[in-house]
C-alpha cells in the first residue's frame, strides 16, 4: 500500500488530506504537526479570542472523529527534523523515522521577529499559534496593561489593535510605510478602514521607524522612533509578517526562492514532493508572477490541486483568491490580487460605514475590495474569473 505523510497539521495539510479520501486516494495518509491539540484554524486567534469575554476555545478544522472515519493518522506534537529523499523517509526530532511514496510540505511560515535591540524583552508579542494567542490575550487583559504599541500595520496588526480598543486600552499603530495594509488592498480601502479604526480610537503613526525601547524593570515601558518620539508601552505587538518555513526542504535540496517553488500542480523540484499554504511559492493566474499568498482560502485551493494531482485528477479549475478580516465593526473582504491595476472605481456609502472598490486593469475586473457588503463577493469572484486565462 502506497503512504503519502503530509508535514504540518494547519488547514492546507488538513485539507489535503480529506482532498485525497475525497479524490478516492486508498493509501495510507499521515499527517504530521508540531503542535499537540487537534488541528485548529488560526483566524479567530486574532480576533474573538483576543476580546471575547469568555474564554476562548480553539475552533477545530475537523472533530477528532473526521481523522477516524477517514483513516488519517494523525500524528500530533511530532516534529520533522529530516526529509531523506533517498531513502524516501522522514525522521522525527526523537530519531524516530517514517517512510513516504508521496510527501507534502504543508509547513506553514514563522512570524518575522523584529531586528533590534531588547527585541526579545518581556512585554513583546508575537502570534502565529494558541500558545502565542493565550499569552496576548492574557497580557491584553490584565489591568497593568493601559498602553499598547502595535508594530506594523498590516492585517494581524489592525486585528490586534481592534481587539485593544474594544478592550479599553490607548493603542497606537506604528508603521514604516505611508499607509495600512499596503500589501494586500488598495488606498481606496486602507484609507477607508485607517478612518473607520482612528474613530474607534486608534492612533495611527505612518512613515515612523522604531529605534528600540525603553524598560523599567525589565519590562517594556517605551517604544522609541527614530524621529525621537517616545510612545508609552506596557504591550507591544509587533505584526511584521512572516517567512515561509523553508529550512526542511532547503535542507533536503528542493528548490526555494522566497517559499517552496511549486508548478501548477504544486510539484516541487522533487516529482513525489509537494508544497502546499503558506510555505509554497506558486505561478497564480489571478497574478503577474510567482508569489506565496497567505490565506485560508488559498490554503484551502491549494490543498485540492495538490491531492488531485497525486490521484491523477483533472486539476480543479482556478478560482480567485479571497481573504476577510474583522476589523471593529467591519467586515473586509478582497477578491484577487491588488496587483497589477491601474484604475480604481470606489463606491462608499453615507452614513454606514460600508465600501465597495473595483481595481482594473484597462476593463478587466483585476481585484475586489469589499467592507460590509458580504453578499458582493461571490458575484465578484465571478466576474474576475470570467477574464482570468484558465491555464
Ligand atoms: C493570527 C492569524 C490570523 C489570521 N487571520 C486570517 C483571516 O482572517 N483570513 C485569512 O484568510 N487568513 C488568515 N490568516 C492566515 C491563515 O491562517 C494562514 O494563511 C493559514 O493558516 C495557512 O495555513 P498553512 O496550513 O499553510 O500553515 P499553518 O496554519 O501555519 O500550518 C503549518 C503547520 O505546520 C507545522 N509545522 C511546521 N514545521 C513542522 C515540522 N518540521 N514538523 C512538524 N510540523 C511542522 C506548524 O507547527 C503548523 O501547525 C491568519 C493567520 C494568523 C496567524
Amino acid at each position: 500500500m502506497k503512504t503519502t505523510v503530509i508535514i504540518g497539521n494547519g488547514v492546507a495539510g488538513t485539507n489535503a488530506a480529506a482532498a485525497l479520501r475525497k479524490n478516492g486516494y486508498e493509501g495510507a495518509i499521515k499527517l504530521v504537526g508540531e503542535e499537540a491539540a487537534l488541528p485548529y484554524q488560526r483566524p479567530p486567534l486574532s480576533k474573538v479570542w483576543l476580546s471575547g469575554a469568555d474564554r476562548p476555545k480553539p475552533t477545530l478544522l475537523r472533530s477528532l472523529s473526521f481523522y477516524e472515519d477517514n483513516r488519517i493518522e494523525l500524528m500530533r506534537a511530532r516534529k520533522v527534523s529530516q526529509i531523506d529523499r533517498k531513502k524516501r523517509r522522514i525522521r522525527f526530532s526523537d530519531g524516530k523515522t517514517t517512510k513516504f511514496d508521496t510527501l507534502i510540505l504543508a509547513l506553514g511560515a514563522s512570524p518575522r521577529r523584529l531586528d533590534l535591540k531588547g527585541s526579545d524583552l518581556k512585554g513583546i508579542h508575537y502570534l502565529r499559534d494558541l500558545g502565542d494567542s493565550t499569552g496576548l490575550r492574557q497580557a491584553l487583559i490584565s489591568t497593568a496593561c493601559r498602553d499598547v504599541v502595535i508594530i506594523g500595520a498590516g492585517v494581524i496588526g489592525l486585528e490586534v489593535a481592534s481587539a485593544a480598543v474594544d478592550l479599553g486600552k490607548s493603542v497606537t499603530v506604528v508603521e514604516a510605510a505611508a499607509r495600512a495594509m499596503a500589501r494586500v488592498a488598495s488606498p481606496a480601502t486602507t484609507n477607508f478602514v485607517t478612518q473607520q479604526l482612528t474613530d474607534a480610537g486608534v492612533k495611527f503613526l505612518f512613515n515612523k521607524k522604531i529605534e528600540g525601547f525603553d524598560t523599567v524593570d525589565h519590562r517594556i515601558s517605551s517604544v522609541n522612533l527614530e524621529d525621537g518620539t517616545q510612545v508609552k508601552a506596557d504591550l507591544v505587538f509587533a505584526g511584521i509578517g512572516a517567512t515561509p518555513n523553508v529550512e526542511l526542504a532547503e535542507a533536503a535540496g528542493i528548490e526555494c526562492d522566497e517559499g517552496i517553488c511549486v508548478d501548477q500542480d504544486m510539484r516541487t523540484s522533487d516529482p513525489d514532493i509537494f508544497a502546499i499554504g503558506d510555505c509554497a511559492n506558486s505561478d497564480n493566474p489571478f497574478a503577474p508572477g510567482k508569489m506565496r499568498v497567505e490565506t485560508v482560502h488559498n490554503a484551502t485551493t491549494q490543498a485540492q490541486i495538490a491531492a488531485a494531482a497525486i490521484c491523477n485528477k483533472e486539476r480543479p479549475i482556478p478560482v480567485p483568491p479571497r481573504f476577510w478580516s474583522d476589523l471593529k465593526d467591519m467586515k473586509v473582504q478582497a477578491v484577487g490580487i491588488a496587483a497589477g491595476y491601474d484604475l480604481v472605481r470606489s463606491d462608499a456609502s453615507q452614513g454606514s460605514p460600508s465600501l465597495e472598490v473595483h481595481l482594473k486593469s484597462g476593463d478587466r475586473l483585476v481585484a475586489a475590495e469589499l467592507v460590509n457588503l458580504p453578499n458582493r463577493q461571490s458575484a465578484l469572484a465571478k466576474a474576475i474569473s470570467s477574464r482570468a486565462s484558465p491555464d
